[in-house]
């Protein structure tokens, strides 16, 4: 017998990853110039070349020093500089031991649910969202309960969100810069929700934790704010990666910040520590934490993801789509010219356009188009959407 729930995950079919997998397919077919995939949120933007640089003078030092363990929790040096920068960014008053270091996002989540959850914790998440939040939550014993974000807008809907609140709900998890909607939630919404939680905590005589995933912190265009939460909700966990904004993804590194200032914060760290032990997510990777540690301050490079999103929402708005338009992140939110989502998508394929259904995110009727790609799959998209929207608009013979 083997671990019947564990055997679905591993052999369900994801939409993304069969949709990538397709792509891969059908440009050794036809040639990669002739296929247009939007699936994958993997930057497109090259590492800096500062994370090169130290990467070449921490492999010069001994062995050890680089490759050998750390603490469970981090480098106590990576931890620090990562302490200072916060502190220096948003007038902070961290110390290493607010920090955990973990392989990426997705194990930062999945600790911070792990070291708070209790049997039958409820955790909010906003429709549209991220899928792997269901499987972190179920996963960890904790009932994972939908709200819905402000449909046309997709900001954070209060209301929506205070209706889904009971004395069960042990937290709140947001996205901001959000995937899959590119929203970014400004900060007098953020403000409404942090009064709301005190007000149910209150209400309810526990903490409510807010859970704030923060792969795409830096990726903002214009002269869009991102808020930074701790400081407008004490009760917040930051699940941080360095995978968007340094162009890291396959290096898996990340952390879980506990601010001295949340409910029970020693404990709740002593926790994050219990369940990066329990999950097997100890010492992350030796060399890059080392690399972060030495380029905490390295600017996240937006130009091309900003060139990429105005000439994309700018081609399919004149086309007639109607798409939300991005604050952040690199993905652009588009509604889909039937109800069905997945039918929509099927017909893109046969004009080689390879975009997400948003029955993947928890809604109908919406596709999600990833722009970390080169410039040219943008430029040899646009004619494919213009003959995707006719073939829509055609009468059906
Ligand atoms: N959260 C969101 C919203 C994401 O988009 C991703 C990755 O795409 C993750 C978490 C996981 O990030 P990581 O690759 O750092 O584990």
């Amino acid at each position: 017998m083997i671990n019947q729930r564990m055997y679905e995950l591993g052999n369900e079919p994801s939409a993304i990853r069969e949709l990538f997998a397709y792509g891969l397919s059908r440009k050794a077919e036809i040639g990669a110039e002739n296929v247009f995939d939007f699936s994958l949120g993997n930057p497109s933007v090259a590492a800096p070349d500062a994370v090169k640089k130290a990467a070449l003078e921490l492999l010069e030092k001994p062995s050890q020093e680089v490759h050998g363990y750390t603490p469970a929790q981090g480098a106590p040096g990576v931890r620090a500089a990562i302490a200072a920068s916060l502190n220096r960014r948003f007038d902070t008053s961290y110390t290493a031991d607010n920090l955990y270091m973990t392989v990426g996002a997705a194990a930062s989540i999945s600790i911070a649910i792990n070291a708070i959850v209790t049997p039958g914790d409820e955790f909010i998440v906003i429709a549209p969202y991220f899928p792997e939040y269901r499987v972190w939550i179920e996963n960890a014993g904790g009932i994972c309960v939908e709200a819905p974000a402000r449909m046309g807008s997709f900001q954070l809907d209060i209301e929506a969100l205070e209706d889904a609140l009971t004395e069960r709900t042990k937290a709140v998890i947001v996205n901001s810069p959000n995937n899959p909607t590119g929203a970014v939630y400004p900060e007098c919404d953020l403000v409404e929700l942090a009064n709301t939680l005190r007000r149910k905590q209150d209400e309810y005589g526990h903490p409510i934790y807010l859970i704030s995933d923060e792969p795409y912190r830096e990726i903002v265009y214009g002269d869009t704010k991102v808020a930074f939460i701790p400081t407008l909700f004490e009760n917040t966990l930051v699940c941080y990666s360095y995978s968007k904004s340094l162009s890291l993804p396959g290096e898996r590194i990340g952390y879980v910040l506990v601010p001295p200032a949340a409910a029970d914060a020693a404990k709740v760290y002593a926790a994050v520590c219990g369940a990066g032990r329990a999950l097997g997510y100890v010492c992350a990777p030796t060399l890059f934490q080392h690399v972060i540690e030495k380029c905490v301050d390295e600017p996240c490079d937006v130009a091309s993801y900003q060139e990429n999103r105005d000439a994309l929402y700018a081609g399919l708005t004149k086309l007639g789509y109607e798409c939300v338009a991005p604050q952040g992140a690199f993905y652009l939110w588009m509604r889909a010219l039937e109800p069905d989502a997945k039918a929509f998508t099927e017909r893109a394929k046969g004009h080689e356009l390879l975009v997400v259904p948003s029955d993947s995110f928890g809604v109908q009727g919406w596709v999600r188009i990833g722009y970390c790609v080169e410039r040219s799959v943008i430029d040899g998209a646009l004619p494919a959407f213009a003959a995707l929207m006719h073939e829509y608009q055609a009468p059906t013979l």
